[in-house]
Parts: C-alpha cells; structure tokens; sequence
C-alpha cells in the first residue's frame, strides 16, 4: 500500500512530544557545567568530566533547583500560550537503567509547569494549522549509553557498552501536546512544521542552542489511525528520537502507510515503542508500553514545591524578545517580499544575513539577490550554512557595499559576479577589489562611441536597420561592444548610444 491511498481509507491521529535542552550555564539541580550551554565540540569529547555527586547521584547529595531553567521554561510556556502554574511539583519518576545512577528521573507529574497551551503551524503553502499543547514540564537529561560491538548500535549482540554522565542532569523542558486530528494527508507536514516552528521560538528565546544534530531538540513521534470518519481513535505507536524534520515527516509516512496495511489485513496494531532507521527510511519495534507505565511516580521530597507568582511571570514576560512569526510578517512588509520570496527565504535560512545586509545598507531585493543566488551556492558547495559565510567568508556589510556600487552605477551586475567571486575568494572589500582589479563600468562616452562605429562599420546592415526603428537589430551591436569593453559598459547606456549613433 502507498501513502496516497492509505490517507484515503484512514484518518491519522498524531501526538509529539518534544525534548529540548536548556541553555543554562550550570545543570538541573547542580553546579556542574552544562554541555549545552555551548555545545563545543571540546564540551562533547570528553565523556565524565562535567559531573558533580548530584549529577551522578552519588548518596547523600541533595538536589537544587536551578532559577535560570525555571525562568526558560516559564519563557517557553508563555511563547506556547501556556498558563504558568502557581505551584508546581518535581516528582521521582523510577526507572533501573544505567544512564541515570540515582535510579530515578526527576521530572513533573501531576502538577507540571505550564499547561494548556497552543501554538499555530504554517505549512509551506500558508495554511494554518493549531496544535494544542496539554504541558510543559521541566525535568533533568539521562546520561548517554554507547554500545560497542554489533552492528546496530543498540544493546542486542554489542560486546559491551559505555556510559557518559556528563548529558545527566541537563536542564529539560519537554512539551506534550494534545492529539492532532483533522489534518489528513498533510498530518507528515504539520507534525515537521510544528518542530520546526518550535525550534525557531527556542532560538528566539535565547534559551536553547537548540541544535537538532547536536541532540538540543529531540522529537517522539506519537501516531494512530481510525477508519475515515469513524470518529474514534486507534491504537497508538510512539516513534523515538526523530531529530531531523525530514525525518519527522518521514517516519510519520512510513507509520501510516504500515498502520494501514496491518489494518486492512485485519491484523492488531501494538501499542508500542518503535525506533526509526535513517539508513532505510523505516521504523522497527521497540518495547511494548502501555498507557499507564508503572514508574511508581511520587513527589520528590529533597526539593519544596516550585511556587511561581504572578509578579515573577510578569517579569519574565517582559523579557519575551519579538516571537519568529512575528518577525517574518514585519520583515516581509518592510522589504516587500512576496509570500513565495519570504518562503525561500525562510527555508533557506537567510532572514537573519539578509537583515543584516540590509541594515549595512543593502535594498531589500539587492540583498535577497545576493544571498539566495551566488553565496547560497558557495555555501551548498561547502557544506555551511548561510550564517557561517557570514561569519567565516563574506560578511553582510561587505555584501551590502557591493549592492552600494551597483546601485550607484559604479558596476554592473555582469562585474559585481566577478567581485563576489573575488570576495569568497578573501580578496576583501568589494571597492577595493573594483580599484586594484580595474572593474569599473566604462562609463566614457567617447570610448563607447569608438566601439559602436567599429561595430557598425562591421554590421552596416545594423545601423541601417535600427535606424529605421528595428531596435531589435541593436542586439549584436550591444554583444559587439560589451566584447570590446570586457563586459564592463554599462547595458542600457550602451543601448542609448547606439540609437543616437545610428541616427546619425
Ligand atoms: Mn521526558
């Protein structure tokens, strides 16, 4: 069975769960240092080094809260539409696994954060679609189990396996939305978008380097099916750790095409967890979970109740910088982009360079040009993202003072390809590349004039031509003298001069 037709036989139901680590200085409950506060890679490379004895749960040592990720969280609640709870509570959540030595993870339960939320997802076409958020609760990261040995990277038939404490005790704020129902065949898109959406405000909160390749955002893919219009919801299975967008809308396919072929050979879905393989695109069985997993929850007596006044949210409101949908429509208005501009804009990741350049002193359009074209491709043939080239290769200012010399007719577009190409080369400024290279637009009438009578006196049957109206035969002139000029005329101005030339 394909996608197409099991969307046709059956609505999908879907749920995410998303996990993102909080950029605090310092962990959960403790003053080890946090590995996401920067995400270095010297950070990453050295496993068991940013510990404390809370960290590793060592007995006797007591927990304490940290303020930073409370404030993170109460941020990310307010950007959710979320009601900030007066009080809180941390519960223990047990569980016997080697990437957590206390044997249980503090986490909320009963009494979370923030609840009841929503927040409206923009598909690529413009359609809005809301998902509703149930909670926002705040809990700490495992450690990160590596299995040596075998081929799978999972436990069965590795030789032995390795643990690394230093991601225990990470700040987390994991966000649980309500079932999505109603989006049909764009359910793959909705649920990518709704992470992708997500990922934006953590960025624009400042409170998550919220790297999904560095594991700052994971996604848990939540997804059952119902026969069309039955109104009721199917068996679930949860997909864990989807980190790439692609990925969330490809393994929400692959779940529904599968679903659909178990259900139509009137075969049982398990409630179960399922693990998805990049390497063929698919999903596989986890664990059987039931809806109620014993984890013998209870409240953790080693930290008080989180009590959160009205007062403190209000001040943490008022540091909510400008939210991304926000941003794009003033930004779309005030450089009149249309809606399919602002799209490829936004997919490729150029807003914030193109704002930049523009606040260099760049037009709009001018800077959307240079972005979206030349640099977008010496960036995709290097592997870096557009504000690494910022950073690293050509900067916005740099980028805005060649649009300059255009739009002051200095150069033309012909030789301002030429310049980039030098300034992705580290040939510097644009001007002084104009000045050391000669590049300037020939802009002397007298030498353009010698080049148009050569050209005529080449293409007599030309000058004859457009002197009586047939502007069209002007265009081998113009190749002729562009030629002559090393492409350095100016276009319309040559064009001007040969029609006053041929009259004469
Ligand atoms: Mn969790």
């Amino acid at each position: 069975m394909n996608f197409d037709t099991a969307i046709k036989k059956y609505d999908p139901a879907f749920g995410i769960e998303v996990h993102v680590e909080l950029a605090t200085r310092t962990k959960m409950f403790c003053s080890a240092p946090n590995p996401a506060f920067d995400n270095t890679a010297e950070n990453l490379k050295n496993p068991n080094t940013m510990t404390t004895p809370v960290s590793l749960g060592l007995p006797g040592a007591l927990p304490v809260l940290n303020r930073q990720a409370v404030e993170y969280a109460i941020m990310i609640g307010l950007a959710l539409n979320c009601s900030i709870a007066p009080v809180s509570v941390f519960s223990r959540k047990n569980y016997f696994y080697p990437d957590l030595t206390k044997n249980f993870q503090t986490s909320q339960y009963d009494l979370p954060t923030c609840i009841n939320g929503h927040l409206d997802v923009e598909l690529d076409d413009g359609e809005v679609f809301r998902v509703e958020i149930e909670r926002a609760h705040l809990e700490e990261d495992a450690g990160k189990n590596t299995h040596i040995g075998g081929s799978s990277g999972r436990i069965h038939g590795a030789d032995y396996s390795l643990v690394d404490y230093n991601r225990a005790g990470v700040p987390l704020v994991e966000i649980v939305t309500r079932p999505v129902l109603n989006t049909g065949s764009r359910a793959p898109e909705v649920a990518a978008a709704f992470v992708r959406t997500l990922r934006d405000i953590f960025k624009a909160l400042g409170v998550s380097k919220a790297q999904m390749e560095r594991g700052n955002v994971r996604a848990d893919v939540n997804l059952s099916l119902s026969p069309k219009n039955s109104g009721t919801l199917g068996t679930r299975t949860e997909t864990k750790n989807v980190n790439s967008f692609n990925a969330i809308s490809q393994a929400m396919q692959y779940e529904i095409t599968r679903q659909a072929e178990l259900l139509d050979a009137n075969k049982e879905i398990l409630q179960e967890t399922r693990h998805w393989h990049e390497d063929t695109k698919s999903t596989s069985a986890g664990r059987p979970k039931s809806d109620a997993d014993d984890y013998r929850y209870f409240p953790e007596p080693d930290l008080l109740p989180l009590k959160i006044d009205t007062a403190w949210v209000e001040r943490v409101r008022a540091l909510l910088p400008e939210m991304p949908v926000e941003r794009k429509k003033r930004l779309q208005a005030e450089y009149k982009y249309t809606d399919l501009e602002m799209r490829d804009v936004i997919n490729a990741g150029a807003l914030d360079v193109i704002e930049e350049t523009v606040k260099a002193g760049s037009s709009a359009q001018g800077a959307r040009k240079w972005w979206m074209t030349s640099l977008a491709n010496y960036a995709s043939l290097n592997a870096l993202t557009l504000d690494e080239i910022a950073t690293q290769v050509v900067t916005p200012a740099q980028v805005a003072s060649l649009q300059e010399l255009i739009e002051a007719g200095e150069i033309n577009d012909k030789i301002a390809r030429t310049v980039l190409d030098a300034m992705m080369a580290g040939e510097g400024d644009p001007k002084e590349i104009v000045e050391k290279r000669g590049l300037k637009v020939v802009n002397d009438d007298s030498a353009l004039i010698t080049a148009i009578e050569d050209a005529f006196a080449r293409m007599p049957k030309a000058k004859e031509d457009i002197a009586s109206g047939n502007i069209g035969a002007a265009g081998p002139i113009i190749g002729m003298v562009m030629k002559a000029t090393s492409g350095q005329a100016d276009g319309s101005k040559v064009r001007e001069l040969i029609i006053q030339e041929a009259a004469k």
